[in-house]
């Protein structure tokens, strides 16, 4: 009999990709772990988009969700 291992991602969160106040800010989908890490040693990120970033701040509420990641992460709920 064949283990299944799916890998969670109920601990993702929104997280501002850092780009310039002059335009309409998209937050993307980031691991909850990486967020952490980033914010520690300074090292980029890997959203479910696949845009990669470092982290410089969490989402505020309301903030608009990159279009991509949100539905990757939707898809990914589904299952
Ligand atoms: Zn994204």
């Amino acid at each position: 009999m064949e283990t299944q291992t799916i890998e969670r991602t109920d601990t993702d969160e929104r997280v501002d990709d850092g780009t310039d106040s002059d335009r309409p800010k998209h937050f993307h989908y980031v691991k909850k772990d990486k967020i952490a890490e980033s914010a520690v040693m300074g090292t980029h990120v890997v959203a479910l988009c696949g845009e990669v970033f470092p982290v410089t701040k969490a989402a505020k509420p309301g903030s608009p969700v990159c279009p991509d990641c949100k539905r990757i992460y939707a898809s990914l709920k589904k299952s």
